[in-house]
């Protein structure tokens, strides 16, 4: 799950990390008061959107005039903020995050990521922020730091300063990295992160580190122990479609295919769509229905996939280990009469009483292609998605 920069930015005063004064909105109308509560006579004004690039989209301005910034809040709120990082239709824009403007000297990158191979929380650093850190990855490696780190653990602080030197930090700022990267790796761990980046994190007028931006994502598995950032959660920035997948527990990912996918198991799913991709389709989306694919689950599933207006064909590719494909052609025969499907379906069932369900299918009184083959139903809904 993501989080706002504003949200992110909460997190991280909590944890004593320093952060810009500032206050959100979400009404143009309040945009003169927060400027006068933050006080000051410059602010930054930022569209709160679930992607990174805002800046160079237009979505982040400098004012040093209030009015300004109700302008832009006039702009930008109910309106869509396109950036490289969002698809075409860009990310919905309720909010936004007003700041008091500091001064920037210099812009740093930092990040934290989980490294599985390592088992670490691995921290990311650059003196070269602000900018697309792939780029700079790519252009200039040298200047891109990789250290792992443990909490608790007496190397951290040897760590910490081996990122320091390449931030190529002061004495002064130095000391104020090591704690931050204690208090990040704290927030990382105690919050449940699998992301966190501050791009840029700047050296403002003063000499001092400050966190300009925060991307935080959370491990949605963990959600469930954090009731105070589930409340965080903001499914306007969502794809619709897989926002009402995970409601119901069904892994569902939207692709830019036409062929619609309904699988049980990720495995199978992804063989699924290596099949119609060899066979020259293109999936229109991963739907795992899970290993307990009940009826009203697969009517769930249809429902959802048959959202996507691009979706031509369905392919159903079910393999019966606990679950019996029986009751799951009875399941799919009564999802599609109740939702009233009227594009055509293929589906292919494998496994415990498979040939029970065939016969099923095939006596229904609905248009339904039973094919026990999977070459052969990947061929059909590719033909049939033309
Ligand atoms: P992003 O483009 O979505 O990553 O949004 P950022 O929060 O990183 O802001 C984009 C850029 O705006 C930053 O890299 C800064 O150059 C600039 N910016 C943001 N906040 C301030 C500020 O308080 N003062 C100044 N001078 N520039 C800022
Ligand atoms: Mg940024």
């Amino acid at each position: 799950m993501n989080l706002h920069e504003y949200q992110g930015k909460a997190l991280f005063a909590e944890y004593n990390l320093p952060v810009s004064k500032g206050k959100i909105i979400f009404k143009a109308e309040d945009v003169i008061e927060a400027c006068n509560e933050i006080g000051g006579s410059k602010w930054v004004v930022k569209a709160q959107v679930h992607a990174g690039g805002r800046g160079k989209a237009g979505g982040v301005e400098l004012i040093d005039d209030p009015n300004e910034g109700v302008k832009f809040a006039k702009k930008w709120l109910g309106k869509n903020l396109i950036t490289y990082q969002t698809d075409k239709d860009g990310q919905p824009v309720n909010s936004i995050l007003i700041e008091e403007c500091t001064e920037i000297v210099k812009e740093l990158y930092l990040s934290a990521v989980i490294d599985r191979e390592s088992q670490k929380i691995v921290f990311i650093g650059s003196c070269e922020g602000g900018v697309n850190i792939e780029e700079v990855a790519k252009n200039a490696p040298e200047k891109i730091i990789y250290q792992g780190v443990t909490y608790g653990d007496k190397s951290l602080l040897e760590n910490a300063t081996n990122i320091a030197k390449v931030l190529k930090l002061d004495e002064k700022q130095t000391n104020q990295f090591l704690p931050m990267i204690e208090n990040l790796l704290r927030l990382f761990i105690e919050k449940d992160l699998s992301l966190l980046e501050i791009n840029p994190l700047v050296i403002n007028e003063k000499g001092d580190l400050h966190c300009l931006d925060a991307k935080i994502n959370i491990d949605s598995n963990a959600l469930y122990r954090q009731p105070e950032l589930q409340d965080m959660y903001d499914e306007s920035q969502e794809d619709p479609q897989e926002a009402e997948a995970a409601k119901s527990d069904l892994s569902y990912v939207s692709l830019d295919g036409n062929i619609g996918c309904m699988v049980n198991g990720a495995g199978l799913a992804m063989g699924t769509m290596d099949t119609i991709k060899f066979f020259g389709g293109n999936p229109a989306n991963f739907l795992d229905v899970g290993g307990t694919a009940t009826q009203q689950r697969v009517a769930k599933a249809f429902k959802i996939i048959l959202k996507d207006p691009e979706v031509k064909v369905v392919l159903v590719n079910i393999f019966g280990g606990i679950v019996r494909c029986d009751l799951i052609a009875e399941g799919i025969i009564a999802a599609i009469k109740e939702e009233d499907i009227s594009i055509p379906v293929v589906v292919r069932l494998e496994g415990n009483n498979a040939e029970k369900g065939a016969k099923i299918l095939s006596k229904a009184n609905i248009k339904i292609e039973s094919i026990n083959n999977l070459s052969d139903a990947a061929k059909k809904v590719v033909e049939l998605a033309k």
